[in-house]
């Protein structure tokens, strides 16, 4: 688990001064949490009150705790209901927002399921008949559940909308659209997104109502604890430059990124051949084996997981040291999404960025993008001379 160190964290405002209840003061405790991150500060109060909140964070700011804290606080004592629903893009990420309010409510008795495709759906169908407080889902397999009336939201009070600029970019707002159509207009409704695009901002003013914006960092910025550099290499030098960095210097855990599955699967196959342990998470894998390939990196069997963007969203990876772009992103937003992956903790992590010939342009918009020109780095024998 990554831990924020509290050091980084300004000020000395208390998770109690934020009028959380004591339960939950004891499970932060116990979870080693001193101080409440910038988001939490912000966000903790608010959404305590009632109100609806647009929270503009990435993975690794404590955006999590900073809806399930207030959450189960609101849970606390009230009646044995469905009164809480979090839609999230990925499975994974789903599995991680589960763990997290069965971590804050190890004090308190509220009930939490996770609801996702590709595993059994009667388990899943069973546990929400029998009733639970709190409902974590992806869009799709939630509708299939709510089209076979498995699951009641006429008592739901609070909707959260986590990582809402994904959940579009994969597709999700027809299925986010029928889902709200049936939960009551009443509610809290929480929209956490790391970016505002025009289309978050639509569906902000679809959904959310007079919510109070709470935003870290500047808009689009990177963490600021990431080392960034620039690789330039030639296209066909790409994988021996990654093995020549994987094997010169010590990296400890790395997530390299490719744009597409099969560039994944190819330079898992070359870094096996080098000697060097690799996984590959995409979405052709099945959901076991991207669990699997999770777990082996989190207990450093693999120091390398090759990812797709779409693979990678939400995933709480800790101890990430460095983040390689073997394929430069295609969207700016997508440069900030992958180095958030990094840096999460006290110790800095490095982001390191392959150019060749024809990313030049996109290094650009990405440096525009985060406001900072990142260093080239050179080496000797890949470098393709600009
Ligand atoms: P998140 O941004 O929600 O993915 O959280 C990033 C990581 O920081 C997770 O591993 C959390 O367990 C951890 N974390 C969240 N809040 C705090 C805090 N106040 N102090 C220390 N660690 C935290």
């Amino acid at each position: 688990m990554t831990l924020i160190d509290p050091d980084t964290l300004v000020g000395d405002v208390t998770f109690a001064d934020l009028g959380l209840a004591q339960p939950l003061l004891n499970a932060l405790h116990e979870a080693g949490y001193e101080r409440p991150t910038p988001i939490q500060r912000e966000a903790i109060p608010l959404a305590l009150t009632g109100r609806d909140l647009i929270g503009l964070a990435q993975t690794g700011t404590g955006k999590t705790a900073s809806f399930t804290l207030p959450m189960v606080h609101r849970l606390i004592g009230g009646p044995r209901r469905t009164r809480v629903l979090v839609l999230t893009p990925t499975r994974e990420l789903c599995l991680q927002v589960e763990e997290s309010v069965r971590k804050y409510s190890a004090h308190s008795p509220v009930s939490v399921i996770p609801v996702f495709g590709g595993v059994g759906y009667e388990p899943q169908e069973k546990a929400l008949r029998q009733g639970v407080d709190v409902v974590v889902a992806t869009p799709g397999r939630l509708l299939d559940h709510l089209e076979k009336r498995n699951v009641d939201f006429s008592y739901l009070e609070t909707l959260v909308l986590d990582e809402a600029d994904r959940m579009l970019d994969m597709g999700f707002a027809p299925q986010l659209n029928r889902i709200v159509e049936q939960i009551p207009r009443y509610r809290q409704t929480l929209l956490f997104s790391a970016t505002m695009p025009p289309e978050v901002e639509a569906l902000a003013r679809k959904y959310l109502r007079k919510p109070v914006v709470v935003q870290v960092g500047r808009r689009s910025s990177a963490a600021i604890t990431v080392t960034h550099a620039v690789y330039p290499v030639p296209r066909h030098r790409k994988n021996d430059l990654l093995v020549h960095l994987l094997t010169k210097e010590a990296h400890d855990s790395v997530l390299v990124f490719t744009r597409t599955k099969s560039g994944a699967d190819r330079v898992v196959r070359d870094l096996e051949k080098a000697g060097v342990r690799a996984g590959a998470m995409h979405a052709d894998k099945s959901q076991r084996e991207r669990m699997a390939a999770l777990d082996d990196f989190k207990n450093g069997v693999l120091r390398v997981l090759v990812a797709t963007d779409i693979a990678q969203r939400g995933l709480d990876i800790s101890g990430i040291t460095h983040v390689i772009n073997y394929d430069v992103p295609q969207q700016p937003e997508d440069y900030v999404h992958r180095i958030g992956r990094t840096g999460r903790a006290a110790s800095t992590g490095d982001a390191y960025t392959f150019m060749s010939a024809e990313d030049i342009g996109m290094v650009r918009t990405i440096e525009r993008t985060i406001g900072q020109e990142i260093p080239r780095v050179s080496v000797p024998g890949f470098d393709f001379g600009t």
